[in-house]
């Protein structure tokens, strides 16, 4: 029998991704397989968040009900990973001893040398270091789950606001070679993903290596090359940072009618008095003059974002500037907190002077306001049609399957399990208070009128598809070859203003020549990190 492991997750969609590729790299090595029942865990593995508050209590407080469990059976180990390990390394182990492994986001790839280190010196093994890129080049080929997928395309973050912590827990922003993105992204294809969400904790500072020139690709670039992948049929991203929002991602919401209407962009504060406190790098009329253009380049996207409400000295005036923010860029969902210190971090040196109460009234004003806005998103979708990818049976049951619209909305429907994985026409007949309704009208197969079409054979096309499909691409992964000769057909040829180069998407496999840097399927590299 295989041996078991046991994952808690806490935080953001980088540490879900982390947390599955943790367990494909304990799969490879040592067979391991997951378990929802902590008893029956051979390994248990916490991967931690530093950014909400009391990081640490919650951490330490799960660690003491796991210690019960390895008094159990003394053989367990009990790892802990993510950000408050890499914040606390040793510390970990000297407070919680029952504690086999700390290794931080960067390190988790050598979670079986740890494992291994740790049987033999009968001692904690500590790994929280930041080997860069070394982590992608160990890690085991993805696997899917479902139609949609997520892929980290970088990693940390160099910008430093002054009320976090993850620059110090995940490192300086590093971004992975534009040819091992395309290729994990492929592989995916391959195995029926047709929804990719590309990852990084400021995936719009995305600037990858291209081939082994000294080009460099940009997330707007990348965007494109991804639409080409046969397969891939819509594209979304996060998280991403104002600053980093460039005219180029800006014309691609115009230009690439696979990347979806939705874009989350965490703006903090109206308040340029407070956003400057914070270090954010951008005031409120360059945020509103991005939104206005990236509105017009995209009618109809839906648009999400982050607060901070009742940071350090946040007067009446500062929040009355949020409150103004909200009603002019119409946000339609909004990720919200109530300001509170995180220890190492700048911010926790200021007075933290906005009280409790003002703190909390602030905030319900800020969420009732956003789902003013959520409701009338959603009202506005009434009555369209809009492109589904189905992606499970929803969970109420009743043989109802649930998806998302582009614009990021869930929707409930009848529809035979075996549309999994098909982009179908919904036509929205209900909002209710989290998701909407709807009915299927068409879809990619014939299952409305019974049975689902083979694999290749004819369907209709969807609104989606096009360019992957006309390019004639192969849908093998060499097919993903990229050419990455020279002669920037720039954007006007020009370097863009950050002096990054700016293409337009450059020739694929039958198109021009890869360059040699493009993984066959199977080939491994030799060995060589929420908030916002
Ligand atoms: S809030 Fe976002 S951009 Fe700012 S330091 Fe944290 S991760 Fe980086």
């Amino acid at each position: 029998m295989n041996p078991k492991l046991y994952l808690v997750t806490y935080g953001c969609q980088m540490n879900e991704y982390d947390s599955t590729k943790m367990a494909d790299v304990l799969a490879k090595s040592h067979g391991y397989e997951r378990t929802s029942v902590p008893e029956e865990a051979d390994v248990l593995l916490l991967n931690t968040c530093s950014v909400r508050e009391k990081a640490q209590e919650k951490v330490f407080s799960e660690l003491g009900r796991w210690r019960e469990w390895k008094q159990a059976r003394p053989g367990r180990v009990i790892g802990v990973g993510g950000c408050v390990a890499s914040q606390e390394g040793e510390q970990i182990a000297s407070r919680a001893p029952h504690v086999d492994l700390v290794f931080g986001p960067q390190t988790l790839h050598r979670l079986p040398e740890l494992l291994e280190q740790n049987k033999r010196t009968a001692r904690p093994a500590v790994d929280i270091s930041f080997p860069e890129i070394e982590k992608f080049d160990r890690l085991p080929e993805p696997r899917a789950e479902g139609p949609t997928a997520f892929v980290s395309i970088m990693e940390g973050c160099s910008k430093y606001c002054t009320f976090c912590i993850v620059p110090y827990t995940r490192g300086a922003e590093v971004s992975r070679p534009l040819d091992d993105v395309l290729v994990e992204i492929a592989q995916l294809a391959e195995q029926g993903v047709r929804e990719i969400t590309l990852l990084g904790q400021n995936v719009n500072a995305y600037r990858g290596r291209m081939g082994d020139t000294a080009d460099i690709c940009d997330l707007a670039l990348l965007i494109s090359y991804v639409a080409r992948i046969p397969g891939i049929e819509r594209i979304r991203f996060t998280t991403s940072h104002p600053a980093e929002f460039t005219d180029a991602l800006i014309d691609a919401f115009a230009e690439e009618p696979k990347l979806a209407s939705y874009l989350h962009l965490p703006v903090q504060s109206g308040s340029n008095r407070i956003l400057a406190m914070m270090k954010r790098g951008y005031t409120r009329e360059q945020f509103l003059a991005k939104i206005d253009r990236v509105k017009r380049a995209r009618p109809g996207l839906s648009l999400s974002t982050d607060f901070i409400v009742g940071f350090p000295s946040e007067s009446e005036e500062d929040f009355a500037q949020t409150m103004d923010l909200i009603d002019r860029c119409e946000f339609d969902a909004a990720f919200s907190f109530v300001y509170s210190p995180r220890p190492g971090t700048p911010a926790a040196n200021l007075r933290d002077t906005v009280g409790a109460q003002v703190k909390s009234d602030r905030l319900q004003l800020l969420q009732a306001r956003i789902r003013e806005f959520d409701d009338a998103y959603k009202q506005s979708l009434v009555g369209t049609v809009q492109t589904v990818l189905v992606e499970r049976p929803s969970r109420r049951g009743g043989g109802q399957m649930t998806g998302k619209t582009s614009s990021n909305r869930s929707v409930n429907f009848d529809a035979p399990l075996s549309a999994v994985g098909q982009f179908v026409e919904v036509l929205v007949t209900e909002m209710t208070t989290n998701s909407l309704r709807g009915r299927v009208i068409s879809g990619d197969g014939v299952f409305v009128s019974g049975g689902v079409p083979s694999p290749g054979a004819d369907a209709p096309p969807s609104p989606a598809r096009g360019r992957g499909d006309a390019s004639g691409l192969s849908s093998s992964i060499v097919g993903v070859g990229v050419g990455v000769g020279g002669g920037g057909r720039g954007r006007g040829g020009q370097p863009g203003a950050d002096g990054v180069r700016l293409y337009s998407p450059l020739p694929l496999a039958g198109e021009g020549a890869p360059q040699g840097r493009v993984r066959e399927p199977g080939q491994q590299n030799e060995p060589q990190g929420e908030a916002h």
